[in-house]
């Protein structure tokens, strides 16, 4: 954890530093951290660090090959897998992505497909999918019925998850066709739904019990019991992008999406064919800035993939990490990591104290954040928030940012824990607990505080209405 942090913020450093010594401590960095990411479920960086430092050593790698090892994170796909399920094979290696954090870099990756196939590029087109992020699976179904389930694992080996699988309603245990192949790999993602997730950890509050993280980490531990009993208690649910191993002749990859769909296999939406990467860049327009907010689950970007399997075949992949056919168009995070100044409450027309944090302006998803609702101080203290703390904070679908964890690793000595105040912070009347509610309140009905807000709700549109009081 600590390394990993410090490596994070350490780009002073790397003037001093040579770059065989920054590669190692890149490698080891992101190893740690895909770790903790893949194999215990719970992240110590946000993805765009991840990210961030990934492609430092593939730009460190690509000016010095000879510093290039052949256990780099930048060959290889997620981790090994490491816990006590049993081990499954999947018929063809299930692979990672390349990334394009922009337009141009999506230009540049066709002008790389370009330089091996020529004009059928154009010919072909492209498909453009969301990214879901959740954790990928395979589906094996012999006869069209599902025999296995495993984790994408290393890529060549997952972890066999078949009965948590069979939990999930919406996977169809028999595909909906009379003529299935004899033996295909449905490839997709496991996601838990924002809705349920959050539900879920209101229950775990009443309950007094942890929260968890975020949904990608939750689905993914969920996934990975050992009692196939907890995973059906999850809400995880699932959608297919992809298949392998099959003898059909598909042509596309929309014709796969489609007969997915047809099978019954629940396909993401808000797909589209796109003849030109112009035609994508107007989708992935819409789909960052107006889509995503909508989506009841979490997406890091979209995926693009050359529309022809023909084409893809030729194209094949990259030190079998990545396919040269297909990359993601990461959008701007919508989780980040900053700094909690300064924990603030305000009191409520009601009397209601309501803490919130003080933050370092940070940019989320194209939003400055200054601000995030700390909620009461019962929660404060499950999460054990403090000032001067590093804070994992997300706005995801929602408007109101939100703080999901403080990173403990990254606290400094000396820090505090946060009390609850005892008294009103504008009148200092001693504060009283309401029995039926979490929070607590100011007594005092003549509370300056207090009458200020009744004010601002007097004038408000939902009761007076009055303009241009100020
Ligand atoms: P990736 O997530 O960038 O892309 C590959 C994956 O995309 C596939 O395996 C598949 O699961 C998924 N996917 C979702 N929708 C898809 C679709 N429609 N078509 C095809 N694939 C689709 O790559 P990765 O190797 O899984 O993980 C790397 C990423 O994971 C990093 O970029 C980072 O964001 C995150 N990560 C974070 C940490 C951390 O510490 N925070 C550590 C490791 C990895």
């Amino acid at each position: 954890g600590r390394d990993a942090c410090d490596a994070g913020h350490g780009y002073g450093d790397q003037r001093r530093v040579t770059p065989a010594a920054r590669a190692a401590e890149l490698r080891s960095t992101l190893d740690r951290a895909s770790y903790d990411y893949y194999v215990l479920d719970q992240p110590t960086i946000s993805d765009a660090e991840y990210d961030k430092l990934f492609r430092e050593l593939v730009t460190i790698e690509a000016e010095h090959p000879e510093l290039k090892t052949p256990d780099s994170p930048t060959l290889r796909v997620g981790a090994e897998p490491r816990s006590a399920l049993p081990k499954h094979r999947h018929l063809i290696p299930m692979l990672s992505l390349g990334n394009a954090f922009s337009n141009d870099e999506l230009t540049e990756w066709q002008g790389r497909i370009e330089r091996i196939v020529g004009d059928a590029i154009h010919k072909s087109g492209y498909t453009a999918e969301l990214k879901i992020d959740g954790a990928a699976v395979s589906l094996t179904y012999r006869d069209g019925v599902l025999v296995a389930g495993a984790t994408r694992g290393n890529g060549t080996i997952g972890e066999d998850v078949t009965p948590n699988l069979r939990t999930i309603r919406e996977i169809p245990l028999r595909l909906r066709t009379d003529s299935p192949p004899k033996l295909i790999e449905i490839r997709g993602e496991v996601y838990m739904p924002f809705d349920e997730f959050e539900k879920m950890n209101e229950a775990r509050a009443a309950a007094g019990e942890p929260l968890y993280a975020n949904p990608r980490n939750t689905a993914a531990g969920a996934l990975r019991q050992l009692d196939a009993n907890v995973s059906a208690q999850r809400p995880l649910r699932f959608y297919g992008y992809s298949v392998a191993g099959a003898e059909i002749g598909f042509e596309t990859q929309w014709e796969v999406l489609e007969t997915l769909a047809e099978w019954g296999i629940p396909v993401a939406p808000n797909r589209r064919r796109a003849q030109t990467l112009d035609e994508v860049f107007a989708w992935a327009a819409e789909v960052e800035h107006t889509v995503r907010a909508a989506l009841n689950f979490a997406i890091d970007g979209g995926v693009v993939k050359v529309d022809s399997l023909a084409l893809q075949e030729e194209l094949g992949t990259i030190s079998d990490r990545e396919p040269r056919w297909a990359i993601a168009r990461k959008f701007a995070p919508d989780i980040a990591v900053t700094r909690l100044l300064k924990i603030q409450v305000n009191v409520g027309r009601t009397g209601a104290l309501s803490p919130y944090a003080e933050l370092e302006p940070v940019e989320i998803g194209g939003v400055t954040v200054r601000q995030a609702t700390l909620h009461n101080f019962d929660l404060i203290a499950q999460k054990d928030l403090r000032e001067g703390d590093w804070v994992q904070l997300k706005r995801a679908g929602e408007v109101i940012p939100q703080i999901i964890a403080p990173l403990v690793e990254r606290r400094e000595p000396g820090s505090q824990k946060t009390v609850a105040p005892t008294e009103c912070p504008i009148c200092h009347t001693p504060v009283e607990r309401d029995p039926e509610e979490v929070g607590i309140f100011c007594p005092n009905v003549a509370c300056p505080g207090r009458r200020l807000e009744a004010l601002v709700h007097f004038a408000s549109r939902a009761a007076m209405d009055i303009r241009g009081l100020s």
